[in-house]
């Protein structure tokens, strides 16, 4: 039995205070039940700190939402992976395809920005997922495969094991319209079957690929069962505590029954 993993990303939101408290909140709510599921936290830079102390009394760790895809120098407002580590944080998300369309971050970006990362022992979690206008012209799989092998597949076999793979069709980001499990674990296996390509059975297997879109505590039960869907990357459902912790429920349950 494979664990779950679910991460709350809560992009650029709260105050001090409500990021203190939803961080206490989560871990109170926690103590002593997920244990068939990993939690990991993914608060804005300047709550980082405050976050990874208050990790250390509970049982999730603590992601930031980017780097810099340099390693240091004269690029000012940039946080490097090295301040990251310094900083006791054990994930980075990075192409979260918000930073692909505001901020222009590419394939190219991305695999520095897992270089760097890797470079101090962090782990990426890597977004990939199509538009629905090239879900609509058939290029979803396509477009997934070469962020895949732009952004990843540079990687040894060894340090490919310390990523993860979140599958986040944009259309499905904040919009309420989650992909079907059935689209999901379609695309899941599709990414499944490149790893093993490229990595073999082995690798493949033993690969996070978690699904992020419009998840909730509704639908996530039947993503989680899927048989490719290793956990969930969570927006909007991650700020609430009751709904955050019914989905770490779900991912729960779904990993006893897988
Ligand atoms: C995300 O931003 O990674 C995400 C999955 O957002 P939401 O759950 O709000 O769709």
């Amino acid at each position: 039995m494979k664990n779950k993993l679910v991460i709350g990303n809560w992009k650029m939101n709260l105050s001090f205070e409500e990021a203190n408290d939803l961080i206490i909140a989560i871990g109170d709510a926690l103590e002593g039940f997920h244990t068939n599921s990993e939690v990991v936290l993914s608060p804005s830079f300047v709550y980082l700190e405050l976050a990874t102390d208050l990790a250390e009394e509970y049982n999730f760790s603590i992601a930031a939402q980017n780097c810099s895809e340099y390693e240091n120098g004269a690029y000012t407002g940039e946080i490097s992976a090295s301040m990251l580590a310094a900083l006791k944080v054990n994930f980075c998300i990075v192409g979260h395809s918000e930073r692909r369309k505001y901020f222009h971050e590419t394939n190219e970006t991305i695999a520095k920005k897992v270089d760097l990362l890797h470079k101090q022992q962090l782990i990426p979690i890597v977004c990939c997922g199509e538009t629905m206008e090239e879900r609509k012209n058939n290029e979803h799989f396509k477009i997934v495969e070469q962020q895949l092998v732009e952004s990843l597949f540079h990687l040894n076999k060894e340090m490919f094991g310390h990523v993860i793979i979140a599958y986040e069709p944009v259309w499905a980001i904040g919009t309420g319209e989650t992909a079907t499990p059935e689209q999901a674990q379609e695309m899941h296996a599709f990414i499944r079957s490149l790893i093993e390509k490229k990595y073999g059975a082995e690798t493949a297997y033993n690969a996070y690929i978690l699904y992020g879109g419009s998840c909730n505590a509704k639908n996530a039960l039947n993503l989680f069962m899927q048989p490719d869907i290793d956990g969930g990357l969570i927006g909007g459902a991650s700020l609430k505590t009751s709904e955050f912790i019914a989905i770490i429920e779900a991912a729960d349950s779904a990993a006893k029954d897988n």
